[in-house]
């Protein structure tokens, strides 16, 4: 048994009172934030890093996939994703290829961190920067405060309403709400930002040289990074066999997935003889999956692949089914139109059906909002990656369009409860979706 300590009991400053706590400030969190202050609540949000955005600005991830359905017809996600896009292309900080299942919208990180702040400043939401969340408050059945510590030490944030955005469910995980947490998790990816790599087959190279440099048999992807010729975004291997809800092997991870980038720039200067600069590290390890937090509803793969209909449906999506394989070096890729791709290393593509052909296909699929509650906390909702999925399912609704919009619904949510007194799981599906159409979201 591990040694204990007993912390003596202290006093905490309530540093910030207001109507919605949002914890954990990617877009998610801050799309969820914005909704809710435009709205009429006074919001507060806590970010552990530097930056809002989380995955997409400081995991470098650079990439937002299509807003409309699988056949590029009909819209079928608007909202703050749309407004993003459309703010950063008044920065030409977004490039375009609409009809790309790969990348729909190529997006400057670091300009959108800044459209971020001015999202937050303009809807007049407290940010609080360097802020963890540590603690739930809880009191009865609810939560009262965030307790949070930052470089001025502990404090307590008290709201009425509280979002779990934190993409690992830390918030439901220290109330000890039921989760699940797979054995075999999507891995996670450093990325970084290299420039000098145009033309080189790197996963080629990385495959040929890796025992030497002791990287894992695997693959990886990159794509152009906005506006800077010759800088492309790497995210070339993955860190196997860690939990990342788990604090050592966070540690564990955050130092081998960068050890992977010197290690795969090393063989590009010796086998290609060519000079990369590392232009930027992602500042954290790009984590694709730890806590699902069991909700009301869980989706499932099939609920995704045959475009099923839910009446509360927040969410929408076109995106594939994408699971990066955690037990053998791979990826599998299922699409609506019944198509399958599997990726093994050493044996390549194969390409085949999960289903048989049908007269018609969906082209879209639906998240419902049940995903995102639970029935302990009546005051506390999930957004993000941490919502109730099966893998399958968690394989396409994980991507950012869709997150993002669930960060929508929660705020939303939080404020149709506050104003009509009202838990989560009390919000009626239909008066949510809306008031989600009239700010701006598509609903189908
Ligand atoms: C390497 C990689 C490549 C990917 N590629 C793509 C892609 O090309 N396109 C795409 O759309 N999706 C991609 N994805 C998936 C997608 O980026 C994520 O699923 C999505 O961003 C998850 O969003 P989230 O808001 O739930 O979590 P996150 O983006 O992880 O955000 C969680 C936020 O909460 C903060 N936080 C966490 N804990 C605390 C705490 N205790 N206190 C305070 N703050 C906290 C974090 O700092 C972070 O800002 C990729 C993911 C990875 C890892």
């Amino acid at each position: 048994m591990s040694a204990t300590l007993n912390e003596p009991s202290r006093t905490t400053p309530v540093i910030h009172e207001a109507d919605i706590c949002v914890i954990g400030g990617s877009c998610t969190g801050v799309f969820a934030a914005v909704r809710a202050a435009r709205l009429g609540a006074s919001v507060v949000i806590i970010e552990k890093q530097n930056a809002f955005g989380g995955v997409a600005t400081q995991g470098l991830v650079n990439i937002w996939h299509s807003l409309k359905d699988t056949e590029y017809k009909r819209d079928i996600i608007a909202g703050l994703t749309r407004e993003v896009i459309e703010r950063l292309r008044k920065r030409d900080a977004v490039v375009s290829h609409d009809d790309n299942p790969n990348s729909a919208y190529l997006l400057n990180t670091e300009e959108l961190k800044i459209e971020l702040d001015e999202l937050i400043t303009e809807n007049r939401i407290t940010p609080m920067l360097h802020t963890s969340f540590a603690l739930p408050f809880r009191k009865d059945n609810r939560i009262e405060a965030a307790i949070v510590e930052n470089k001025s030490g502990r404090g307590a944030v008290r709201a009425k309403f509280f979002i779990d955005a934190t993409g690992d469910g830390d918030a439901a995980a220290r109330l000890d709400l039921p989760f699940t947490l797979k054995t075999h998790v999507q891995p996670p990816t450093t990325c970084a930002k290299i420039l000098g790599t145009e033309g080189i087959d790197i996963a080629g190279l990385i495959g040929k040289h890796r025992e030497e440099y002791d990287l894992p048999d695997d693959w990886g992807w990159n794509a152009a990074v906005v506006g800077l010729p010759g800088g492309k975004m790497h995210a070339e291997t993955h860190v196997f066999d860690v939990d990342c809800s788990n604090a050592e092997d966070l540690t564990r991870a955050e130092m081998e997935g960068r050890r992977h980038v010197r290690a795969y720039m090393d063989i590009i200067r010796k086998y290609a003889g060519k000079k990369p600069v590392l232009a930027d590290i992602a500042s954290y390890i790009g984590i694709r999956e730890t806590r699902h937090v069991h909700g009301t509803y869980r989706i499932t793969e099939e609920d995704v692949l045959t475009g099923r209909a839910f009446p509360d449906a927040i969410a929408f999506g076109s995106y594939r089914v994408d699971v990066h394989h955690e037990d053998r070096p791979g990826i599998t890729f299922r699409y609506l139109n019944g198509n399958e791709n599997i990726f093994e290393k050493g044996k390549g593509w194969t390409n085949g059906r999960w289903r048989p052909e049908t007269a018609s296909d969906p082209t879209a699929y639906q998240i419902p909002y049940r995903t995102m509650l639970q029935d302990t906390i009546p005051n506390l909702i999930v957004a993000g990656r941490a919502i109730d999925a099966d893998t399958g399912s968690y394989g396409a609704v994980r991507v950012m369009v869709n997150m993002n919009q669930t960060g929508e619904a929660a705020g939303v949510a939080a404020y149709l409860a506050l104003n009509g007194n009202k838990t989560f799981t009390g919000v009626d599906p239909a008066a949510l979706r809306s008031a989600m159409e009239q700010g701006g979201s598509i609903m189908l």
